[in-house]
C-alpha cells in the first residue's frame, strides 16, 4: 500500500472545534485504522475529558465554547507529534489520534504529556482556571481497527481514567465488564441508592498502645444485581461523572450517622471517619449538608471525622483553604487520607485546619521491607505530632509492622490485622466483644 500524503495542515494549523474539525478527524481516523490493519501497525485513539470546562468557561469570564476548546488545543499541540492530529468532539472532549506508533506506550506516555500540557493554570482575559481533564485510550492491534468500535473502546477507558489516580487508562478487553457496569448508570445509582443495594460498612481503627477501640472508618459497598461487587473507587468516579455525587455523599452521611444514633444508645460510641470526594469539596453548600445531617441524628460533631484525600488539596488551594474551615466550623474534625501520595507542603499543613494525618496504605506494607518506606512513615508520624495531629496507619496487616509502628509512636492502626470492614451488625458484634475482652 502507498503511503498517504502528508496531511495539509501538517499539524501547525489549529482546528477550530465544531462540526468540520469533527468531520475531518473522523475521516482521518477511518483512513488510518484501514492503514493499520493493512499494515499490521499501530494506532491510538486518545479520548480526553475535560472535565470543569464549564468552570473554566466562568472563571475565564466566559468566552464561547470554541475559545476555550481553542485554548485547550493551543495546549495540547505541542504534547503531540507533527502527524498526529486532534479535535474536539463536543463542548467536554477533545479527540487525539495517533497514528502508525510503534509501541503502545508511546499512547500513554503522549496521554500524560497531554495531562501534564494541562496541569498548569489556563489564562485568558478574564482571569485562570484549572482542568481536571482524564485520557483514555483504546489501541490497535490489542483492539479491532473498526473507527466506531475504536472510539467506544476510548469512551468507556475515559470514564474509568475518571476513577483513577493517575487520570488515564488504557482499555482492556475485560473492561467490556466495566461497561456494562457504566451503561445507563447514572439511572442505575440513584435505583440502586433507592434499591437499598449501597451498603456502608466500618472499619476498626484501635489505639496502638492498648489496643482499644477508639474509632471506624466507614467504607461504601455496592453489590450490583447483575455485575456483583464494584469498587468503591469506581462508584465515586461514576457518581463523579454523571453527578449524582452529592446525593451519594448525602446518603453515605446520612447513613453513618443513623448508625451512629442507634450504636450509641448501646453505648457503642466510636468517632466515624467518613470520606469526602475531590469533587464534594466543591460543592459549596457542603458544610451545610452535613451540619443538617448531624442536626437530623443529634450525633455529636467531634465524632465525625471528614477524610479528605492530600491530592485533593493541592488543586486550588484558596478554595480548599475556605471549605476546610467551613467544614471545621460545623465542630467535625478533618483528617488527610492517603498522605505521603501527594505533594501537599508544610505550608498547607500549618494553615489548614486538620486534625489527623492517615498514612498511605502503599508506605505501611513496605514499612519492614523498603527503607525509604520506613523513613517516610517516621517522617509522616512525626509531622503530625509536631503539628499536634493523630497519626493513623491504615492497611496494616502484619503483627510485626504494628509493632514497628509502636515503636515509632503511631497513634491508631487500621488494617486486615484489626479487623476487616465489617456490615453493621456485625461491627456492633465486634465492639461488643472486644470491650468486653479488655
Ligand atoms: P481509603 O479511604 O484509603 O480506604 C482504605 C482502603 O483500604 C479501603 O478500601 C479498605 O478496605 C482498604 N484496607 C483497609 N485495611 C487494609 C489492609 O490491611 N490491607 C489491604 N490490602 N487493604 C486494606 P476500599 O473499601 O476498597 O475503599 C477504597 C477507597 O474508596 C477508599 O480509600 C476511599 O478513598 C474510597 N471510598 C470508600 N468509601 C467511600 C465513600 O463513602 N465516599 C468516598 N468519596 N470515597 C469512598
Ligand atoms: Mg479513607
Ligand atoms: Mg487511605
Amino acid at each position: 500500500m502507498s503511503p498517504l500524503p502528508p496531511p495539509a495542515d501538517h499539524g501547525l494549523h489549529v482546528p477550530t472545534p465544531g462540526e468540520g474539525a469533527r468531520e475531518e478527524l473522523l475521516r482521518f481516523l477511518d483512513r488510518e485504522a484501514a492503514v493499520a490493519q493493512a499494515t499490521k501497525g499501530r494506532l491510538a485513539v486518545l479520548l480526553v475529558e475535560l472535565r470543569r470546562v464549564d468552570r473554566l468557561q466562568a472563571l475565564l469570564k466566559g468566552p464561547p465554547a470554541a475559545v476555550t476548546l481553542s485554548l485547550v488545543i493551543e495546549r495540547l499541540r505541542p504534547a503531540l507529534r507533527p502527524e498526529d492530529r486532534l479535535a474536539a468532539l463536543n463542548e467536554e472532549q477533545v479527540c487525539i489520534v495517533l497514528p502508525r506508533i510503534a509501541h503502545p506506550t508511546q499512547a500513554v506516555l503522549a496521554a500524560v504529556k497531554c495531562l501534564r500540557a494541562l496541569d498548569r493554570p489556563i489564562a485568558h482575559e478574564g482571569g485562570t482556571a484549572v482542568l481536571r481533564p482524564c485520557v483514555g485510550i483504546a489501541t490497535v492491534p490489542e483492539h479491532p481497527a473498526d473507527p466506531a468500535q475504536l472510539l467506544m473502546a476510548a469512551d468507556v477507558a475515559r470514564r474509568i481514567a475518571g476513577t483513577r489516580e493517575e487520570g488515564y487508562h488504557v482499555f482492556q478487553s475485560e473492561d467490556s465488564i466495566e461497561a456494562e457496569v457504566y451503561h445507563g448508570l447514572d439511572i442505575d445509582l440513584q435505583r440502586a441508592i433507592r434499591a437499598n443495594e449501597l451498603e456502608v460498612h466500618y472499619q476498626p481503627q484501635v489505639e496502638l498502645a492498648g489496643g482499644t477501640p477508639v474509632a471506624a472508618e466507614a467504607l461504601l459497598r455496592w453489590r450490583h444485581p447483575t455485575s456483583g461487587p464494584i469498587s468503591p473507587t469506581t462508584v465515586v468516579g461514576i457518581a463523579e461523572n454523571t453527578g449524582t455525587i452529592g446525593s451519594l455523599t448525602f446518603w453515605v452521611l446520612n447513613t453513618v450517622l443513623r448508625n451512629a444514633a442507634q450504636l450509641a444508645k448501646e453505648g457503642i460510641t466510636p468517632r466515624f471517619s467518613v470520606n469526602l470526594s475531590t469533587r464534594t469539596l466543591v460543592e459549596h453548600e457542603l458544610p451545610e449538608i452535613v451540619e443538617q445531617a448531624l442536626g437530623t441524628w443529634s450525633v455529636e460533631p467531634g465524632r465525625i471525622t471528614l477524610e479528605i484525600t492530600e491530592s485533593s488539596m493541592i488543586g486550588d488551594a484558596e478554595r480548599t483553604m475556605a471549605m476546610l474551615t467551613r467544614l471545621k466550623g460545623t465542630g467535625v474534625q478533618l483528617s488527610i487520607d492517603d498522605f505521603g501520595t501527594g505533594y501537599s507542603s508544610l505550608a498547607y499543613l500549618k494553615r489548614f485546619p486538620v486534625d489527623e494525618l492517615k498514612i498511605d496504605r502503599l508506605f505501611v506494607s513496605g514499612l519492614l521491607s523498603d527503607r525509604g518506606d520506613h523513613q517516610i512513615v517516621r517522617s509522616v508520624i512525626d509531622l503530625a505530632h509536631n503539628f499536634e495531629l493523630r497519626a493513623v496507619a491504615e492497611g496494616v496487616e502484619e503483627e510485626a509492622i504494628r509493632a514497628e509502628l509502636g515503636r515509632m509512636g503511631c497513634d491508631l492502626v487500621q488494617g486486615y490485622l484489626v479487623s476487616r470492614p465489617l456490615p453493621e451488625r456485625e461491627f456492633r458484634a465486634w465492639w461488643l466483644a472486644r470491650g468486653k475482652g479488655r
